[in-house]
């Protein structure tokens, strides 16, 4: 299949190309310094990851302890709202730790771990991606520092503590703001400090080369079993697969089964209050080109060009930027990106749990939500939703600030 002079059989063997850019987004815009240790991951990638020692003991890894393939459910009672349409779900809430970024955290420790490091590194805004990357490293025997900011800290309480129980030393940032932006400042710059012995793990399909690539390609599980799934339940494929998007590594999870297919896919943003700058996060919708983090992609940019203040009801998705291959997508038309607001998104938190028995993160609740407005839209057909991960550590803020419906 081919769009836009981009061809789709060779996809993944063409994107990204050697100096990580899909078209002119990615790439890697750091210091020197932490280009060396950018290189030797590229390098161990090519060789470690593709090798089939390494594949294989993933594999094991994802059966036994991940407790993969994770199923697909059909949401019989959600569809009978929509009319016609059936609508369905990839089940990451079952994924082991409740959410899909386990996926890639064990590709990156268990890299780590053949590469002969010790420690692996990160920052944590919510703590989802810290706890994810605490599991790993407790199940491989690795060291693990999480910078998170000291606002954040305070806020995700539970997710300190999991961190902690798992083994993990969480290192509180003071600078700035402290929240995301400053952890992740401190997290780059000790793993300038300490590329010898540690290996950053980065929490979505952002950052420097070759992390976009990385992380999908961890991520691509999601959308192998996904479509290979979706075929023998139903005989077809799905008319549409819909995710949300923050950093966007669970989207292009599912997106990367369906790529070569004649599936229309939808990656959804967080419109949160509304659309003036700072009440959301729809990077995608209402952003414009420039680097942070160290890639080039689309961003919220203030009035002095440096990334906006963000909110989503979800911590998830409040990233001000993209990944670069979502920026690419949406250019060549391949996935379109649209938006839903904090308030379709939590009516759709409630009606899942209550219709389906399923409690969806805030996060995923998004796609649900794009999902059902999409379907009506159709009038008949299929939909393949992306259910990023469960509503569990959702619960305190729900009940606290819309109480139970
Ligand atoms: C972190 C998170 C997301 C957002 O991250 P992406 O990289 O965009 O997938 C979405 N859903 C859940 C449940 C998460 O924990």
């Amino acid at each position: 299949m081919k769009q836009n002079n981009v061809e789709f059989d060779t996809y993944f063997k063409d994107y990204p190309n050697e100096a990580g850019f899909f078209g002119k987004y990615g790439g890697s815009y750091i210091p020197p310094e932490l280009q060396k240790a950018m290189d030797e991951i590229t390098e161990a990638y090519f060789t470690i990851c593709k090798s089939s020692k390494f594949v294989s003991e993933l594999r094991r890894i994802r059966k036994e302890f991940q407790g993969r393939p994770t199923p697909i459910s059909y949401l019989e009672k959600l569809s009978g709202t929509v009319g016609h349409v059936q609508l369905y779900v990839k089940r990451e809430d079952l994924n082991h730790t409740g959410a899909h970024k386990l996926n890639h955290c064990m590709g990156e420790a268990l890299l780590a771990k053949y590469m002969g490091k010790k420690k692996v590194l990160a920052e944590t805004g919510a703590g989802q991606h810290g706890v994810a990357l605490a599991t790993a490293a407790a199940y491989f025997g690795l060291d693990c520092d999480i910078y998170m900011g000291s606002v954040d800290i305070k806020k995700q309480a539970p997710n300190v503590a999991r961190m902690k129980i798992l083994g993990a030393n969480v290192i509180e940032v003071t600078d700035g703001l402290a929240t995301l932006k400053e952890a992740v400042d401190a997290a780059f710059s000790a793993y300038c400090r300490e590329y010898k012995d540690a290996i950053y793990c980065i929490g979505s399909v952002v950052g420097p080369h070759p992390f976009p690539m990385m992380v999908r390609d961890f991520q691509s599980v999601v959308g192998v079993e996904a479509r290979e799934q979706f075929l023998s339940m139903t005989g077809e494929l799905p008319d549409a697969v819909v995710a949300c998007v923050g950093g966007g590594s669970n989207a292009m999870g599912i997106f990367s089964g369906f790529l070569n297919d004649p599936v229309d896919i939808y990656g959804v943003e967080p419109l949160g209050r509304g659309a003036s700058l700072g009440d959301h996060a729809a990077s995608l919708a209402y952003g414009s080109e420039g680097i942070m983090h160290g890639f080039n992609s689309i961003m919220l940019k203030g009035e002095d060009g440096e990334p906006a203040p963000v909110y989503s009801v979800a911590s998830g998705l409040d990233y001000p930027s993209s990944g670069p291959e979502h920026a690419f997508l949406r250019d060549i038309g391949r996935v379109k990106y649209d938006v839903v607001n904090d308030e379709e998104t939590i009516d759709a938190f409630f009606t899942l749990s209550r219709l389906e028995g399923i409690i969806p993160a805030i996060e995923s609740a998004h796609a649900v939500a794009y999902a059902t407005k999409l379907a009506k839209k159709m009038g008949k057909g299929s939909i393949l939703i992306n259910l990023s991960g469960r509503g569990d550590k959702d619960m305190d803020y729900i009940i606290e600030k819309y109480g139970i419906r």
